[in-house]
C-alpha cells in the first residue's frame, strides 16, 4: 500500500502513517502534469487545498483508489472525473465541529459580555466600567437553529452554562434532542418569540435563505435578543440586521460568515457598537488543522485496508451499474425520493421501501439508499451520497427498512417499487411506481391517488378539497402568473363520509413564482401546494 502526500500536513497525520506502517512519500508543490504522472503509483492521495487534482491529473489513475481532503472544500478535486475512474473521495468535515461550536459560544460570550468593545476601550487607555455592564447567559434561553454535527455541540455547551436551550429543525426526527434537554419547536416564529439569543448551525441554500429577515428582526424578536451566526453568511439579512441593531429592534449581533467574503469595505455591519465581527475563523485552530490530517490519514489507512468508509464526497467506489433492463428502476428510485422530499414538510423518522416483481427485490439496498439520499441531501451541509447515506440517517436517528413483497400492492402489476416516509410529526407519505417497457418511470399512486404520470422537470402539486371551480382557480392564477401548463393529472380519493380530496400534478413551463404558489394557498378548498423540480426526461 503507497500513499502520495502532495500538500504539508500537520505531523500528526504522518506520525500516524508511520506507526501504521504505511509506505508514503510527501511531495508538496507538483505541478498538473507532474501530480498527474505520479497518482497512478499509488493507491491513495492526500491533500490540502494546494494540490490541484484535475480531469488531466485523474485522466491514468493507475492504482489509484482514494483521495483524502484534509478538510472540507473540495473545489480543487474534479469530483466527476474522480467518481467515473472510480476513485472514491473523502474529506474530513467533522474534525471542524469541535472548534467551530466553540467559535460560537465565544462570539455569544463576547456579546453578552461586550468584551471586544471593553477590550478596545481599555487598549485606548479609557476606564469607564459603568458603559460595559453586560448580560449573565445562565438562566437565558438560546435558540439553536439545526441540531447537526455543530449546533448539537453548541447546545451541549450551553446547558453545562445553565442555559435553557430549545431547538428549531425541521429535519430533525424527534420532538427533543440530547436526552430531552433539547426541545424542539417547529414554528420559527413561535420559536423566535421566546429566544434571548439565537445561534445558526445550518446549510446554506434555498430553505435557510434570510430565515432571519427584516419582517422577523423588527416584528418578531425580543429587542434583548443576540444574534450569532457562524453557518453560512445568507441565513440572515446583513442589511435589515444593520437597521434592527441601529433601530434597537435587537441588543447585538456576533458574525463569522458574510454573504459576500471578504464583505465589501462600506458593509453596514462595520460602524456598529454593538455587532462583533471576525473573519471566518470558526475551524481556525490548531487543534481543527491536526485533527484535519490525523481524520485523513486515518480516513485512508481504513479504507485502504478493510474497505471502511468515512467522510465519503463522491460516490466513487459503488457499483452503480445494474444490468440495462434494471437500470432505469434506479431513475424510478430518485425522482420518487425527490418527490418526496419536495412534498413532506419536515424531516423524517422512518424510510421504507418495498418492492415486488422480478427485478426490483433484487435491487432493494441500492434502491432504498439512492431514495434516501434525495430525501436527505436537501437539508443537509454534509454531502449526502450512495454510500455515506445510512451512516448519515442512522446518526440522525432515521430508521431504514427494504421489505421484498411476494406480490405487488393491489390493483397494480409487474415490478412495483414503493417507498414511505414518515415523519417526527406523524406526517406520512408514500409512493408507488414502476418502469414500463418504454425505460421510463412511472408514479402510479401518490398516498391513495392513483394516476399514471411520468415524473419529470418542473412539477406543481396541489391537494385540494374536491369541489366546484378548484381546477378554474388554478388554472386561471397559473394564466395570470404567465406560467404556461404543459401537462396535468388529477386523481380523487373519495372519503367514507362522502367527501372527497383531490392531488393535481402539473408540470409547468418555467417555475412557478413564489407569489403564484403563496396566492394558490391562501385560495379556499387548496389544502397544500409544492413546487418541486425533477430532471428533464432522459
Ligand atoms: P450538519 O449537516 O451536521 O447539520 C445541519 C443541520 O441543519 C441538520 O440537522 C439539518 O437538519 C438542519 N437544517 C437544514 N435545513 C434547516 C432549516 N431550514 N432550518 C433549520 N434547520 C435546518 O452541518 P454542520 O456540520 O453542523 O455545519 C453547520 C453549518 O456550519 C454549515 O453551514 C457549515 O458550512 C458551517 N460551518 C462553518 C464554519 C466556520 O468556519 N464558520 C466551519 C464549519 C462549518
Amino acid at each position: 500500500m503507497r500513499i502520495l502526500v502532495a500538500d504539508k500536513l500537520a505531523d500528526e497525520g504522518l506520525d500516524f502513517l508511520k506507526a501504521s506502517g504505511v509506505d508514503f512519500d510527501v511531495k508538496v508543490g507538483l505541478n498538473e502534469s507532474d501530480l498527474g504522472a505520479a497518482v497512478g503509483e499509488y493507491d491513495a492521495l492526500i491533500v490540502r487545498s494546494g494540490a490541484k487534482v484535475t480531469a488531466k491529473v485523474l485522466q491514468n489513475p493507475g492504482k489509484l483508489r482514494a483521495i483524502a481532503r484534509a478538510g472540507v472544500g473540495v473545489d480543487n478535486i474534479d469530483l466527476d472525473a474522480a467518481t467515473s475512474s472510480g476513485v472514491l473521495v473523502l474529506n474530513t468535515a467533522e474534525a471542524s465541529t469541535l472548534s467551530t461550536a466553540e467559535h460560537a459560544l465565544a462570539l455569544m460570550l463576547s456579546l453578552a459580555r461586550k468584551i471586544p468593545q471593553a477590550h478596545a476601550h481599555v487598549k485606548g487607555g479609557n476606564w469607564k466600567r459603568n458603559q460595559y455592564q453586560g448580560t449573565q447567559l445562565a438562566g437565558k434561553t438560546l435558540g439553536v437553529v439545526g441540531l447537526g454535527r455543530i449546533g448539537r455541540t453548541v447546545a451541549t455547551r450551553a446547558i453545562a452554562m445553565e442555559m435553557k436551550v430549545v431547538g428549531f429543525d425541521p429535519y430533525f426526527p424527534a420532538d427533543t434532542a440530547l436526552d430531552g434537554r433539547v426541545k424542539l419547536i417547529r414554528d420559527f416564529d413561535e420559536f423566535l418569540r421566546q429566544l434571548d439569543v439565537i445561534t445558526f448551525h445550518v446549510p446554506g441554500g434555498d430553505s435557510t435563505r434570510h430565515l432571519l429577515n427584516r419582517d422577523r428582526l423588527f416584528n418578531t424578536c425580543r429587542a434583548n435578543l443576540l444574534v450569532v451566526n457562524d453557518s453560512r453568511g445568507e441565513v440572515l439579512d446583513e442589511y435589515a440586521l444593520a437597521d434592527a441593531l441601529k433601530e434597537k429592534k435587537i441588543a447585538g449581533a456576533a458574525i463569522d460568515v458574510y454573504q459576500v467574503e471578504p464583505p465589501p469595505k462600506d458593509h453596514p455591519l462595520f460602524g456598529i457598537e454593538n455587532a462583533v465581527l471576525t473573519p471566518h475563523l470558526g475551524a481556525s485552530t490548531d487543534e481543527a488543522q491536526t485533527a484535519v490530517s490525523v481524520d485523513a490519514c486515518k480516513a485512508i489507512v481504513a479504507y485502504l485496508t478493510n474497505g471502511e468508509i468515512r467522510g465519503a464526497v463522491n460516490a466513487g467506489g459503488i457499483k452503480l451499474d445494474l444490468p440495462p433492463d434494471e437500470a432505469p428502476l434506479i431513475e424510478l428510485a430518485r425522482r420518487m425520493g425527490k418527490l418526496l422530499a419536495g412534498y413532506s414538510d419536515g424531516g423524517f423518522k422512518t424510510i421504507t421501501l418495498r418492492a415486488s416483481g422480478t427485478k426490483a427485490p433484487k435491487h432493494l439496498a441500492t434502491l432504498l439508499r439512492l431514495a434516501t439520499v434525495e430525501l436527505l441531501a436537501s437539508h443537509l451541509a454534509t454531502p449526502v451520497n450512495v454510500i455515506n447515506v445510512e451512516h448519515i440517517a442512522r446518526g440522525r436517528g432515521i430508521e431504514l427498512a427494504s421489505i421484498h413483497e411476494p406480490a405487488p400492492p393491489a390493483g397494480l402489476v409487474g415490478d412495483i417499487v414503493g417507498i414511505r416516509v414518515e415523519g417526527a410529526t406523524g406526517e406520512s407519505h408514500r409512493i408507488l411506481g414502476t418502469v414500463y417497457a418504454d425505460g421510463l418511470p412511472r408514479v402510479l399512486r401518490f398516498d391513495n391517488f392513483n394516476m399514471d404520470m411520468i415524473p419529470e422537470g418542473q412539477m406543481v402539486l396541489i391537494e385540494n378539497n374536491d369541489q366546484p371551480g378548484v381546477i378554474g382557480t388554478v388554472g386561471t392564477t397559473f394564466g395570470d402568473a404567465k406560467v404556461n401548463i404543459a401537462d396535468m393529472v388529477i386523481s380523487r380519493e373519495k372519503h367514507p363520509d362522502g367527501s372527497a380530496t383531490a392531488l393535481m400534478v402539473l408540470k409547468v413551463d418555467s417555475e412557478p413564482p413564489a407569489a403564484l404558489l403563496n396566492r394558490l394557498r391562501a385560495r379556499p378548498n387548496i389544502l397544500r401546494v409544492k413546487s418541486i423540480v425533477l430532471p428533464p426526461r432522459g
